[in-house]
């Protein structure tokens, strides 16, 4: 999910012109003509690889009168409303206007998070230009020139910081409230009904059906020992009554799309049929996801040793990749393994959500490369500096440094495996990322 950022500000104050910076695009309007009409633009920016959303507002006037400028004010009030950030432009030319402290005032009330530019700053001594409007109160602004380019990467940079903050503390409130997404994934007739009724049928449940963002899903929330979960309906389950019937052909997009949209993923095997293509290749796509995973091998009731040890040696073999998950051997119908099985889901989600603070991911960093530095390329050793987390489910760990580039494959598993040990993350994929600066 993109984050968004609106542009405000009064009319021309260089709001198009730097939307145009910002997304590279001609189609929006820039014109000497204050107050000029215009719809709200949307477009999409990019810092390095991170995409966001950029919403090029109407001039803004707070005195609201009639006609068009109070559909413009109602415009850039909806645009406020569904941004992440908004960055609030100023004139460097003009100065100090009236009608931007009203703007603050107005956006204060909010409590979106704001960053303050002052625009057309080219030739002008920063530190100078920005004085006039620290009286705003909103903190440091930014010196910056829309139409030349200075000082708009910064800008924009701690602008998405902001609106990473935001979407992150929002997010957390959602997932908190409505427990562990999880998705129960696998072949027709592995079982996945069984479960789903298993799970909820052991304990006292409170489930009712929640509009869905992904079509056609249901979502059922449930409660067990206390602990709210959400299961994502799909992959043909469909309930009827109280219970879960498997009534549609297996849905290979409804698979995936459940994938996507859950913290973690149960895939269920079956213990009486062979690993197939299709179980690994379920598993991949959980992986390419980056979303936590747990894994059952159902039917394990009634068989006999030999089976289970074959199974069980055809599990190291064909599903090796997916040595970070944890596996269960249980029964749906006998409800044998339940308990342990949602405890890994407990243990992957919070794996999966783990705050890795940047000392400690960095004193890890550096032990490791202590330990084993990575090889040179040519001429060149690169320079592993700091690392920090740039995400959660999965959690992403971003490393700066030099030549970067010249990281082999097995390095990077290497130090991958180290963060693994020290955070114990268990049952989930985890990504480590390069930034070199040179
Ligand atoms: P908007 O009404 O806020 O969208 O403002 P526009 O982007 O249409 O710009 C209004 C005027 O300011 C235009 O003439 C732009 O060329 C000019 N302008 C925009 N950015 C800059 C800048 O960084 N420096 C200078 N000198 N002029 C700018
Ligand atoms: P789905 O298509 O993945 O939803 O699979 P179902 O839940 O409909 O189960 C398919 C068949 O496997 C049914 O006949 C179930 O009774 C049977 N089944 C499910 N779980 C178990 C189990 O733990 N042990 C055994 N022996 N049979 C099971």
């Amino acid at each position: 999910m993109k984050p968004v950022i609106a542009l405000v500000g009064r009319p021309n104050v260089g709001k198009s012109t730097l939307f145009n910076r910002l997304t590279r695009s001609r189609d929006a309007l820039v014109a000497d003509f204050p107050g000029l009409t215009r719809d709200r633009h949307y477009g999409t920016g990019r810092l390095g690889e991170r995409p966001y959303l950029v919403v090029d507002t109407g001039g803004f006037e707070p005195v609201v009168k009639e006609g068009i400028v109070q559909r413009m004010a109602q415009q850039t009030q909806q645009a406020v409303a569904e941004a992440d950030a908004v960055i609030f432009i100023v004139d460097a030319r003009e100065g100090m206007t009236p009608q931007d402290s009203l703007i603050a005032n107005y956006l204060r009330k909010t409590g979106r998070p704001l960053c303050l530019v002052v625009n057309k700053a080219e030739g002008m001594k920063h530190s100078t230009v920005v004085t006039d409007f620290y009286e705003l109160g909103l903190g440091q602004p930014f010196a910056i020139s829309s139409a030349h380019g200075e000082g708009v990467h910064d800008m924009v940079e701690h602008a998405l910081e902001l609106a990473y903050a935001e979407r992150s503390a929002e997010t957390e409130e959602d997932d908190a409230a409505r427990g562990v997404k999880i998705a129960i994934v696998g072949r027709p007739n592995v079982g996945k009904s069984t479960l789903v009724n298993t799970l909820l049928g052991e304990e006292r449940v409170i489930a009712f059906d929640m509009p869905g963002t992904t079509r056609d899903s249901i979502y059922i929330a449930f409660e067990r020992q206390g602990r709210p979960y959400t299961l994502i309906d799909t992959a043909g389950l469909r309930r009827r009554g109280k219970v879960f019937e498997a009534v549609e052909k297996f849905s290979v997009v409804k698979t995936l799309q459940a994938i996507a949209d859950a913290n973690v993923v149960v895939l269920l095997l079956d213990a009486c049929q062979d690993i197939s293509e299709q179980d690994a290749h379920i598993a991949g796509f959980v992986i390419e996801q980056g979303r936590a995973l747990v894994i059952g091998v159902n039917k394990w009731d009634g068989l006999e040793a030999y089976t289970r040890e074959r199974f069980k040696a055809e599990l190291t073999r064909k599903l090796q990749f997916l040595d970070f998950a944890k596996f269960h051997f249980i029964s749906a119908t006998k409800k044998t393994g339940i308990d342990p099985l949602v405890h890994s889901v407990d243990d992957a989600y919070a794996a999966a959500m783990a705050k890795l603070p940047t000392p400690k991911l960095t004193r890890t960093l550096i032990e490791a490369v202590e330990f084993q530095q990575p090889r040179r390329k040519g001429r060149v050793r690169p320079k592993l500096r700091y690392a920090h987390q740039g995400g959660q489910n999965p959690p992403v760990i971003i490393i700066h440094g030099n030549a970067l580039d010249a990281i082999t494959d097995t390095y990077r598993r290497y130090l991958e495996r180290k963060f693994r040990e020290t955070f114990m993350l268990t049952g989930t994929p985890l990504r480590v990322e390069f930034r070199s600066s040179h």
